[in-house]
C-alpha cells in the first residue's frame, strides 16, 4: 500500500469500507505464517519432517487445481494431507467437514476442533516470507521514449473496454478498487514528482495521440502521454480549437486555475497547462466515458448497488468542494467521468468558481448559456450560486444515474421547468431507484436554499445508504463481482 497521508487514507476507508472488509476477509490467510503460496506435497513433508515433529504442526498451500487448498499436518511422526475445497456458494470445507467463508476461519476453527482430522491444528509450520521478511519493493526504471497509447474504444460497455486498472476482475479474483488504480494519488504525491510542479508544463514532455475522448464548444479532448520524471502518465488534453479570441484563451486558463487548487480522488486532477501549438489543458485520465452513457440501457448488468457506489463517490468530491469553499455549477451525469465502473470522478470545470472566504454564494453578472435543467431555483430568478445549488444539481444527477442515463424533464424546454418546480412539482421516482435514494434526491430539490441538505450530509446519507446494501449482499456476486467479470 503506499505510504498516504491521512486524506486520502481517510477517503479510501470511507469509499471503500464494504469492499475492503470482504477483501481483508477473503485474502487474510495469504498474509498467515501457516500459508504456503507455492509449496509442493513433497515440499511441505520435507518441511513438517524437518525440525521438532510435534503432532499438530500444520501448513496450508494452494493445490494445482483452482481454488482447491491442502492442509497438511504432522501426527504420531506422520505427515497427512486434507483437501480443502470450496462448494458451489465459496464456501471452504474438508470434506464432511463445517463449511466457512474464509480459510481463515477454517483455520481458526480447526485449532479448537479437529471435525474429522486426526488430531487438531497446533504448532504453525511457518513460511520463509514471515521468517526472512519482505521482499525489497521494485522500482519503475525512467522511461525514455514515449509509449503510444492504445486506441480507447468509445465507453465502459463496448468490447469490455476497461481502462484502469489493468488487473481485470474475475471470479475468484477481487475486483479493483479506486485506491488500487494510478488515478487514485495525485501524480504529485511523490515528493520526487512535486520538484517539477508547475502550472505550465513543457511541450517536449508531452504526447498528443490523434484519438478524441470528445469533444465540446472549445474543442476537442485527445488522448495523449505525459513524461514525469520517474513515470509516463495517461492523460486528457483539452485542445482549444484554433481561436484568436482573448476571452476563450482567458476561459480556459479560469478553468485551469480552479483545477489547479484541487487534489481529491473523487475529482479530474489537473496536471498543467501547456502552450504550443495550441492551449492546452492536460488532465489525468478517466477513460470510461460519462456515466449517463455508460449506465444507458445497462438496468440488467450494473446493479442498484453499483449506481449507489458512484454516487456516493461524487458526493465524496462534492463535499470536498464544499469543504474548500469551491462551485462547481455544472453538476451532471455528463461531467462525471469513469476511471472504471467502480471508480467515478467529476470534471468539467469550466463553469466553477472559488467563493470568497466569508461568502456563501457567488452571483453571476449576467445568464450565460446555463444547464437550466440541474439548476435550482435561485441561480435562475437571483443568479446565487452556491454548495446548496450543487445539492440541486447533485439531485438531478441522482435522477440521471438511477433511470440509467434517462434525460431529465424530458419533454420540457428549459425555461418550463421553472414553472413545473415553482407549482411544487418534482420529477418522479424512477423505476429502479430505492425509496430511500428517491427521498434524498427529494431533499435536494427543497425550494428554499437554505432548508436543503448541505453535501456533508448527503454524503453521509448516500454512505450509509451504500454500505447497507454491501452489507446485506451475500457472496461475492452481490457486490457487482460476477456481473462485472462477465461485462468489463
Ligand atoms: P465541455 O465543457 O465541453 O462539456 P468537458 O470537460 O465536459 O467539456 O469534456 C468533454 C468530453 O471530453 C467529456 O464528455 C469526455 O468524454 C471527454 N473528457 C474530458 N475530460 C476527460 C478526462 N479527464 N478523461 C477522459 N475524457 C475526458
Ligand atoms: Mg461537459
Amino acid at each position: 500500500m503506499p505510504d498516504w497521508k491521512g486524506d486520502a487514507l481517510e477517503q479510501a476507508i470511507i469509499s471503500q469500507a464494504p469492499q475492503v472488509e470482504k477483501l481483508i476477509a477473503t485474502t487474510a490467510h495469504e498474509r498467515m505464517p501457516w500459508y504456503h503460496s507455492s509449496l509442493t506435497r513433497e515440499e511441505a513433508e520435507r518441511k513438517l519432517y524437518s525440525g521438532a515433529q510435534t503432532d499438530g504442526k500444520f501448513l496450508l498451500r494452494p493445490r494445482k487445481e483452482q481454488g482447491t487448498y491442502a492442509l497438511s499436518m504432522i501426527y504420531g511422526k506422520t505427515v497427512y494431507h486434507y483437501l480443502i475445497s470450496q462448494d458451489k456458494a465459496g464456501k471452504y470445507c474438508i470434506p464432511e467437514g463445517t463449511k466457512f467463508d474464509t480459510l481463515w476461519q477454517l483455520v481458526e476453527y480447526l485449532k479448537l476442533k479437529a471435525d474429522g482430522l486426526i488430531y487438531c491444528l497446533k504448532e504453525v509450520c511457518p513460511n520463509s516470507a514471515s521468517t526472512a521478511g519482505a521482499a525489497a519493493p521494485t522500482l519503475p526504471a525512467h522511461p525514455s521514449t514515449f509509449t503510444q497509447p492504445q486506441r480507447r474504444v468509445d465507453t465502459l460497455n463496448s468490447d469490455g473496454y476497461t481502462p484502469e486498472p489493468a488487473r481485470l476482475a474475475s471470479p475468484d479474483k477481487p475486483r479493483p478498487m479506486p485506491m488500487d488504480t494510478s488515478v487514485y494519488e495525485s501524480p504529485y504525491s511523490d515528493p520526487e514528482e512535486l520538484k517539477d510542479k508547475k502550472l505550465f508544463l513543457k511541450r517536449e514532455n508531452l504526447l498528443v495521440a490523434d484519438i478524441e475522448l470528445g469533444c465540446g464548444n472549445f474543442g476537442s479532448v485527445r488522448q495523449g502521454v505525459y513524461r514525469m520524471r520517474k513515470k509516463q502518465i495517461d492523460v486528457a488534453i483539452k485542445v482549444l480549437k484554433h481561436s484568436t479570441e482573448k476571452a476563450d484563451k482567458d476561459e480556459m486558463m479560469r478553468e485551469a486555475q480552479i483545477m489547479h487548487q484541487l487534489d481529491n480522488p473523487y475529482i479530474v486532477r489537473l496536471i498543467g497547462v501547456c502552450k504550443a501549438e495550441a492551449l492546452m489543458l492536460v488532465m489525468e485520465m478517466a477513460g470510461g466515458g460519462p456515466l449517463h452513457k455508460f449506465l444507458l440501457g445497462k438496468k440488467e448488468e450494473v446493479p442498484v448497488s453499483n449506481v449507489a457506489e458512484l454516487l456516493h463517490q461524487v458526493s465524496m468530491g462534492m463535499k470536498y468542494l464544499e469543504e474548500k469553499n469551491f462551485v462547481h455549477r455544472d453538476l451532471a451525469a455528463r461531467n462525471v467521468l469513469l476511471v472504471n465502473r467502480h471508480y467515478a470522478k467529476i470534471s468539467d470545470f469550466g463553469l466553477s468558481k472559488a467563493l470568497g472566504a466569508d461568502d456563501s454564494y457567488y452571483t453571476a453578472r449576467s445568464a450565460g448559456k446555463w444547464p437550466l435543467k440541474w439548476y435550482a431555483p435561485e441561480c435562475i430568478n437571483f443568479r446565487k450560486f452556491s454548495s446548496r445549488s450543487d445539492v440541486w444539481s447533485y439531485g438531478v444527477t441522482m435522477w440521471e444515474a438511477f433511470s440509467y442515463g434517462q434525460k431529465p424533464y424530458k419533454k420540457m424546454k428549459g425555461p418550463e421547468v421553472l414553472d413545473f418546480i415553482k407549482q411544487g412539482k418534482r420529477m418522479e421516482c424512477p423505476p429502479e431507484c430505492p425509496p430511500e435514494m428517491y427521498a434524498l434526491m427529494s431533499d435536494c430539490w427543497i425550494y428554499k436554499w437554505e432548508d436543503r441538505p448541505d453535501f456533508l450530509t448527503v454524503e453521509q446519507r448516500m454512505r450509509s445508504y451504500y454500505y447497507s446494501l454491501a452489507s446485506k449482499a451475500e457472496g461475492p456476486s452481490q457486490c457487482g463481482q460476477g456481473v462485472e467479470a462477465a461485462s468489463v
